[in-house]
């Protein structure tokens, strides 16, 4: 029996999306891929055709789909050989804290944008001196009047260039307990005294606008806090399932999509007698290796996207995916590039870019050491 039941909708929904990646997307990624940068009107398109933030309610203009949706959407966006245009990173990390957390005007305001595309988002936690330790966060939010002034810098940050407005994380100073001094604020694009700094020349994700965020006495409207002050610590957490179980969604996904390329390879490469290398059994047991691998790996994800589905609490099992899925992902890309030999080493190999691409994903999103740690406390160990 399958661990998910997809219904008509959601196969029609896959196959609307397929086509228009096919047709708006797979052709142009090489080309993104060089520019370092997605053109910003993909984003509208993508929106336009429904498959930005599924699960917003149809009250905001979003579909009200449930997280099946997202699961699709993660899984042909990992078929594009392109990072930049990171609707999962926007629809299911970061416009839920608006959805979850903002305002009834917040809400109002801005996820009809999101839906649609004509608003990218961000969000921007990262520091050049605070990473994994939140608690290390410099940027200040001070209040005065009517308005917060927000000061500092933040570093890797994703859709950092084309965002429309970024969740900033930032501390309130007066406060002692870092945890108790954190709160998420909304700043759009534009605002006075923030300013989108240089993009990151990264190994991988070279289509992705990850970019440095500046707040030089960015003066927002008291309004734009998201959620309640000093909550921001609680509310970052609160979400953290939903991010690391995407990540490890991307990874299972993105080392499926491999495995089928690496099978047809083999299958259809001959070695100097003439046959395929698919009938070497040191080839074979590899390519057993790497599928059991992806079987493992595919079976977990789905039990927990059930499971999230679910509302179960299973913050452990999402830190054990993110971890093991992203090393997973890294060691079918590697020995795929090993099968390949030397086609493993050229630029038009879309397995060089899955290769460079899954090598981040052990280090954002939380790394997978930090994953260990919080295991490590969840198991009371
Ligand atoms: C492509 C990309 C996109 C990103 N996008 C975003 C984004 O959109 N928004 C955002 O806010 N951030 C983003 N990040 C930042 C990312 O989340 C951080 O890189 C990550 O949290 C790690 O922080 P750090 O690099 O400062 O490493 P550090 O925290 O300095 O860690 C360095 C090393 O020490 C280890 N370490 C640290 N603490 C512990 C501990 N307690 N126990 C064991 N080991 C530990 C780490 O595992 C790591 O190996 C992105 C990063 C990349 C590369």
């Amino acid at each position: 029996m399958d661990i998910l039941n997809y219904t008509e909708e959601h196969h029609e929904f896959r196959k609307r999306l397929r086509a228009f990646l096919d047709k708006e997307v797979k052709p142009y990624a090489k080309q993104w891929e060089e520019d370092h940068i997605v053109p910003r009107e993909i984003w509208n398109k993508i929106g336009q055709q429904g498959f930005l933030s599924t699960s917003i309610s149809k009250e905001y203009g979003g579909l009200g789909g449930d997280f099946l949706y997202s699961a699709i959407v993660c899984e042909e966006m990992a078929s594009t050989g392109q990072t930049g245009l990171a609707a999962t990173l926007h629809s299911d990390v970061v416009v839920p804290y608006i959805d979850e957390y903002g305002s009834e005007e917040q809400k109002r305001k801005y996820l009809p944008g999101c839906v649609s595309g004509d608003i990218v988002t961000a969000v921007a936690m990262t520091e050049p001196g605070a990473g994994s330790d939140l608690s290390s966060i410099q940027t200040t939010a001070i209040e005065e009047g009517d308005e917060i002034i927000l000061s500092g810098s933040k570093t890797f940050i994703s859709n950092g260039i084309h965002c429309d407005i970024v969740i900033v994380v930032a501390k309130d100073p007066a406060v002692e307990n870092p945890y108790n001094s954190l709160s998420l604020y909304i700043v759009e694009k534009g605002t006075p005294g923030f300013e989108k700094g240089k993009q990151l020349e990264k190994m991988g994700w070279h289509s992705q606008d990850t970019a440095e965020l500046f707040f030089n006495n960015c003066r927002i409207p008291k309004t734009n806090l998201l959620g309640e002050k000093g909550f921001g610590f609680l509310m970052l957490m609160g979400k953290l399932q939903q991010e690391r179980l995407v990540c490890a969604m991307g990874a299972a996904y993105g080392a499926q999509i491999c495995l089928n390329q690496i099978l047809e390879y083999c299958k259809n490469t001959c070695d100097a007698s003439g046959k395929p290398i698919s009938k070497s059994q040191a080839v074979q047991f590899t390519l057993v290796e790497m599928a059991t691998d992806v079987k493992i790996g595919r079976t977990f994800v789905e039990k927990l996207i059930a499971d999230h589905m679910g509302k179960k609490d299973i913050k452990t099992e999402t830190s054990m995916a993110k971890f093991w899925m992203t090393e997973m992902a890294n060691r079918i890309l590697g020995r795929s590039l090993e099968l390949m030999g030397d086609f493993g080493t050229v630029e038009i190999n879309p397995a060089l870019r899955g290769w460079r691409d899954a090598r981040v994903t052990s280090i954002f999103a939380g790394t997978n050491e930090i994953m260990k740690f919080i295991i490590a406390k969840l198991m009371k160990l």
